[in-house]
């Protein structure tokens, strides 16, 4: 702000800009995430595990990769304004089942991306389980009912790799290796991702 003075010295005018505050942190927020589900974005869910990555390099953290099953049939059958309300349910699933700390994202259009901070292979694995049986849904429509369930891949930092790119792509390897035996199940990393 800038004051204008007469030539008594007093304030006759003042010049300046004023910023609506709380409109440019609601702002940016909605930056962070993505407009359908209001989980984080891509970019947003990369820089979060990057700074998990880098303050708590010792502990052990699970990327999981989660894909939609027969999602295009959704879309195909019922409309792609459904199928929008099928990805956001599967967030709402998501949302519920994992923990504040945990970060959870949409990484793509039916794609997803969880990762648990300081967790057990062990408690991880049983997570991925539990998490293809509450997602596995079906909708009907007329005399038409199809399914969705979700594929799942999984990489532990520090086993599989130490960064997010090496984490992203062992687990996107180990999801597709869900989808080729059969779908609504998940797959473990392995050194051959
Ligand atoms: P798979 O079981 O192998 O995963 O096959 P899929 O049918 O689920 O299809 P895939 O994962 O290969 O592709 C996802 C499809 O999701 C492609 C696109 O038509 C659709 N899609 C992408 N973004 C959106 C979106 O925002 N809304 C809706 N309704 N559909 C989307
Ligand atoms: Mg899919």
């Amino acid at each position: 702000y800038k004051s204008i003075f007469d030539d008594r010295g007093r304030i006759v005018r003042v010049i300046g800009r004023s910023q609506n505050v709380e409109k440019t942190v609601k702002l940016r927020e909605k930056a962070r995430l993505d407009p359908l589900t209001k989980l984080l974005n891509k970019v947003e869910v990369q820089s979060r595990v990057e700074e998990i990555l880098e303050n708590e390099p010792d502990n052990t953290h699970v990327l999981f990769v989660i894909d939609i099953d027969n999602f295009k049939q959704i879309n195909d059958t019922f409309g792609h304004t459904f199928g929008d309300t099928v990805i956001s349910d599967v967030a709402e699933t998501l949302k519920k089942q994992f923990r504040s700390n945990d970060v959870i994202g949409r990484v793509g259009g039916d794609e997803f991306l969880v990762f648990m901070k300081d967790v057990s292979i062990e408690k991880a694995t049983i997570k991925a389980q539990n998490l293809c049986e509450v997602t596995e849904k079906e909708y009907s429509g007329g005399n038409v009912v199809k399914y969705i369930s979700t594929s799942i891949g999984i990489a532990v930092s520090g086993v599989d790799g130490y960064t997010y790119e090496e984490l992203f792509k062992k687990a996107d390897h180990a999801m597709y290796r869900a989808k080729k035996s059969g779908k609504n199940g998940f797959s473990v990393a392995r050194g051959d991702d």
